[in-house]
């Protein structure tokens, strides 16, 4: 393809990329097709000769478009979202324009210049205390700053990883140990979550090999000072090394939130990393109005936010910044010949490869730059705010309809809910089971029809549906769609119709 046929086709994808959001609402969220259908429609192999762009356009219609879960849709109430802008889309092209790879401010500088400006103006539009900002107020150069990583997992890693590091290198210092030492002290090491912490913790923690501590939240589904100083307590008396703690703001399952500083506190007493994993309602802190229930994330070493969550930016796009980089890039940093450095006036020079596990990174500053640019701080605002109201306005029509019962509080965007037991026969409500069974029939029978995706989820033993309210393109006729499906094969799920 040469650029005048660029151009030419180029512009049709845009026409076909604006037309399928025009027409998200039309089709279902949840494809139809069974597992492997797509083997059956493609070769075996590559083509030998070239394509026509139109041969391949089409087999987007017709091979692809049938298997896709459309993330975008506003009957998509499935997953935390997923944000797909055109502002991002567009910044996203002109990365592929460039298609650099900044693992260096050598290798790109513009790239690495802007994600500092970019996490900065993002790190203040979220309130984010100062420490976590790359460029002091007098225009100097502080020890925080923050860099895109691909997802939050990736973040906990890095975090994981720099956490027992900063911990070796306090014990190295104070005890002069050598690498046997640390070699035998690497499987005490344990980090702290509670049960609902996302997945990636615990997988974070297997990465690196520590020990991963699995906490019992308490009713509110948060992570409690209490608990979690007993247990720390308790590790140390057992010979263990208690080094990272992760706090939540938002859970995945309910959007529940620990007791930060309650955590803090811990973490300060026993030298332990403090991370803050905000990866979904840490885009709710864009609104002043949130930023009293993270009170103590000022406390932390790291903290993770996904713009491409709730914040208008496509994936991926997850925001990681740290108190002190100088940890970070301890543990990140290593040294190649062919991976040189700035030599001499090194101020304001950042290596953005010893901020993260690959070398290599996208120009990912651009779309986000281009989303706090076109949106504007007031539009990016009035965004969360529009989904809280939805999320209000759900809960409220589920609690006046009256059979079904609210699991946690609705505070984001996320309303989690269940059929109320009294709503079931004397003979079914006494049976946790076949509560249970109902709410799984419930989500399954609304899936199956195919006009929203919704999910079910378990909390302390009860099945619960998780509703999220963050499509960019929905509306409250999408959440109108969602009562009236749940309400339509309410009688179904509670008679046990589904076979
Ligand atoms: N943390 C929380 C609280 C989440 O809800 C999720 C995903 O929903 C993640 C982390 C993982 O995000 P990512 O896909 O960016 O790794």
């Amino acid at each position: 393809m040469n650029a005048a046929q660029f151009r030419k086709h180029g512009k049709e994808v845009i026409d076909a990329i604006a037309d399928y959001y025009e027409n998200l609402d039309n089709i279902s969220p949840v494809p139809n097709v069974k597992s492997g259908y797509l083997y059956k429609l493609v070769p075996d192999e590559a083509p030998e000769n070239p394509e026509s762009f139109e041969t391949v356009k089409a087999d987007i219609e017709t091979k692809i478009m049938p298997g896709m879960t459309h993330w975008q849709s506003g009957n998509f109430f499935a997953w935390y979202p997923s944000s797909s802008s055109f502002p991002s889309i567009i910044g996203d092209m002109y990365s592929s324009m460039f298609s650099i790879v900044g693992f260096s401010w050598i290798s790109s500088l513009a790239a690495t210049e802007l994600e500092t400006v970019v996490m900065d103006w993002l790190g203040k539009l979220l309130g984010l205390d100062k420490r976590f900002l790359a460029i002091n107020e007098d225009g100097t150069e502080n020890k925080g700053g923050g860099a895109i990583q691909t997802t939050a997992s990736g973040a906990m890693v890095t975090m994981i990883a720099t956490a027992r590091d900063r911990f070796l290198e306090s014990l190295t210092m104070q005890q002069a140990i050598g690498e046997d030492d640390v070699a035998r002290l690497r499987p005490r090491f344990v980090a702290y979550f509670s049960d609902q912490t996302h997945s990636s913790g615990e997988k974070a923690a297997n990465v690196i090999g520590c020990k991963a501590r699995i906490l019992p939240s308490n009713d509110d589904f948060s992570l409690t000072k209490e608990v979690l100083m007993a247990a720390v307590e308790q590790d140390k008396k057992s010979g263990l090394i208690p080094f990272f703690v992760c706090g939540t703001f938002g859970t995945t399952n309910t959007a529940a939130i620990d007791d930060i500083p309650g955590i803090a506190d811990v973490a300060a007493d026993n030298n332990m990393w403090l991370h803050i994993d905000a990866a979904y309602a840490g885009g709710a802190l864009v609104c002043p109005e949130f930023r009293p229930l993270a009170s103590g994330i000022e406390r932390a070493d790291s903290i993770s936010i996904n713009a491409h969550k709730w914040l208008l930016t496509n994936f991926d796009c997850s925001a990681l910044w740290v108190a002190d980089s100088t940890h970070l890039v301890n543990s990140m940093g290593i040294r190649r010949e062919y991976l040189p450095r700035v030599k001499g006036d090194t101020s304001f020079v950042k290596d953005y490869r010893d901020w993260q596990i690959p070398l290599g990174r996208r120009f990912r500053a651009l779309k986000l730059w281009f989303v706090m640019r076109m949106y504007g701080a007031s539009g990016i605002r009035a965004h969360i705010r529009e989904h809280v109201i939805q999320a209000k306005w759900l809960e409220e029509r589920l609690l006046a309809d009256g059979r079904f019962e609210i699991m946690a509080p609705v505070v984001f965007g996320l309303v989690v809910f269940r059929i109320k037991p009294t709503a079931l026969s004397e003979h079914d409500r006494a049976d946790k089971d076949v509560i249970n069974k109902a709410n799984i029939d419930l989500a399954e029978l609304i899936n199956n029809e195919g006009r929203v995706f919704i999910l079910s989820t378990m909390l302390k033993g009860k099945v619960a549906l998780r509703a999220t309210i963050g499509a960019v393109h929905g509306s409250l006729k999408n959440v109108e769609v969602l009562l009236t499906v749940l309400q339509k094969h309410f009688a179904a799920a509670i008679n046990h119709e589904l076979v």
